[in-house]
């Protein structure tokens, strides 16, 4: 079964209005976006996804007003799929065995519910309702920097509240997305976390020169703790002189950051991410790749998915 790490599910459905069942042709010509979408769920089952990190991810400026009420309508919409028989949300290790079983039976997506970005929460307690409804992964930051922590694109330690949410997460065992922290929180929250760690998605800072992506140091790190890191198909992240307009970079790109990443973690531990249609589309992703099923030309089954099942194993 092939796992794509990160997708914006319910930020695709509820704030740029998707309707995600439809398949990936309909939604092209529906789309009212100037970017070309990427991802529907006939997409990921025609591409044999059949488990995705699909994420509550509240834009903290869109909603401002109401962070935690989105994140709660984003959950709901995942139960409400689940309830039309649309996905399977994997929330043990129990569903997820029950899940790998039913899948090449049912073609049901997987889901595992990711917290992209604490901003959402008022107090590290709320998690507890939040992981009743099935959030197993919480990422402290979403870029800007919050009570939390500091983000990529804000930076600032880790503070005492990520501290105490670090605290709940582990107790509810729930796993740590170390994707855009801060250089100067990452490493005080590895050392406060003792839960499972990885990266959803992120690619080699020595080829990406950006806070955005992982430095030697924090892949060394990472694989010290059993981490996996999913790799994102997207050309900013594979080439920092790429901008939209110039023409889609070769999958030549993509490889070297794969190749950078395995040669660091081993080949294990480096799986997908692709956060497609997270902020961009079509125009965005390398030569060659137009939907979920263009991924097999990426890498071999533990890079399509293994790496991340074994990952999921090892403590769901
Ligand atoms: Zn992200």
């Amino acid at each position: 079964m092939r796992v794509d790490a990160h997708l914006d599910l319910a930020y695709n459905a509820l704030d740029l209005g998707r309707d995600l069942t439809l398949p990936l042709e309909a939604l092209r010509e529906a789309a009212q976006t100037p970017d070309t979408p990427l991802v529907s769920l006939p997409s990921l089952r025609e591409g044999g996804f059949g488990l995705v990190f699909a994420t509550v991810f509240v834009d903290p400026k869109r909603h401002a007003e109401r962070l935690y009420p989105e994140a709660l309508r984003q959950l709901a919409l995942y139960r409400e799929w689940e309830e039309r028989g649309l996905v399977r949300l994997v929330r043990s290790r129990r569903d997820l065995e029950t899940h790998l079983r039913a899948y090449p039976e049912d073609g049901v997506l997987g889901l595992l519910l990711l917290l992209e970005g604490a901003h959402v929460l008022p107090e590290p307690e709320a998690l507890d309702e939040l992981h009743a409804l099935g959030v197993r992964m919480v990422g402290l930051t979403w870029a800007t920097a919050n009570a939390y922590a500091g983000g990529n694109a804000e930076p600032a330690p880790l503070t005492p509240l990520g501290e105490a949410l670090l605290r709940r997460m582990e107790a509810l065992g729930v796993a740590l997305d170390v994707s855009h922290l801060s250089d100067a929180a990452f490493f005080p929250a590895l050392s406060h976390f003792r839960g499972p760690v990885a990266a959803t998605h992120a690619n080699a800072r020595a080829l990406t020169p950006t806070p955005r992506h992982l430095s030697d140091e924090m892949l060394l790190a990472l694989k010290a703790r059993e981490g996996v890191v999913g790799l994102v198909p997207f050309n900013t992240f594979l080439d920092p002189a790429w901008t939209r307009g110039m023409p889609r970079l070769p999958l030549n790109a993509l490889f070297a950051h794969k190749t950078y990443l395995e040669a660091r973690l081993g080949r294990e531990r480096v799986g997908l991410g692709s956060d497609w249609d997270g902020g961009f589309g079509l125009e965005y992703v390398p030569m060659g790749l137009e939907a979920h099923r263009d991924l097999e030309r990426l890498g071999d089954e533990g890079f399509l998915g293994g790496n991340w099942l074994r990952w999921l194993q090892t403590w769901l």
